[in-house]
């Protein structure tokens, strides 16, 4: 697996990369999407800018079928022309002070995506930093829920082996090693 740029840290099953998480030849990446499935900004634009028509169109597909995406559900597209083969699409919770049941929220897109990968046997996927960016759940609650959401799930389940946790800017970067920092020392 080739990670972008030189920062990445090794914890056992979790990998940090600090980049771009449309370069990525993980199994999955995980884009943090909107609930229409139809694109926005942020790593979602990204994406589908990387990815070609052929995501978008599974997307509307899904979309069709089933409406649009609740808040912490995921869904499965092929990587159209990405490296990965897969794109897990979840719906992060938008930042309303903390009341309204973000964590809970958070915490599902994690697990609903590592579930939905493990049901494809996929043995290694990449999250961004879910609803870190436009949707503004702060950085170091978000970066928390995340590391531990994952840790506890890979405890009790092979797969997917590997989770890489793709960092765009140097605050997250920060953030995650210190979560995994403040695990390897539990
Ligand atoms: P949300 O609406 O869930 O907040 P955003 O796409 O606005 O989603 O941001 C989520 C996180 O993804 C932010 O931390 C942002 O810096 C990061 N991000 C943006 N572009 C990329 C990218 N190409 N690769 C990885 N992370 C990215």
């Amino acid at each position: 697996m080739s990670l972008p740029h030189s920062a990445s840290h090794e914890f056992g099953r979790i990998l940090l990369a600090h980049g771009d998480i449309t370069k990525l030849d993980t199994d999955a990446i995980v884009n943090a999407a909107n609930s229409s499935l139809l694109g926005g900004g942020g790593v979602d634009g990204a994406i589908h800018r990387a990815g070609g028509a052929q995501i978008l169109d599974e997307c509307r597909t899904i979309r069709a079928r089933h409406g649009s995406l609740a808040t912490g559900k995921a869904v499965i597209t092929s990587g159209g022309k990405l490296h990965a083969r897969h794109v897990i699409h979840t719906v992060g919770p938008v930042w309303q002070g903390g009341g309204q049941e973000e964590p809970q929220q958070l915490a599902n897109c994690y697990t609903s995506s590592l579930e939905l990968a493990a049901e494809h046997q996929l043995r290694s996927i990449a999250f961004p930093g879910i609803s870190t960016g436009i949707y503004g759940y702060p950085k170091a609650e978000a970066a928390r829920i995340a590391v531990q959401t994952v840790r506890d799930y890979l405890m009790h389940h092979e797969l997917p082996e590997i989770v890489v946790f793709v960092l765009f800017d140097e605050e997250n970067l920060h953030l995650y090693e210190r979560e995994l920092a403040a695990l390897s020392e539990a």
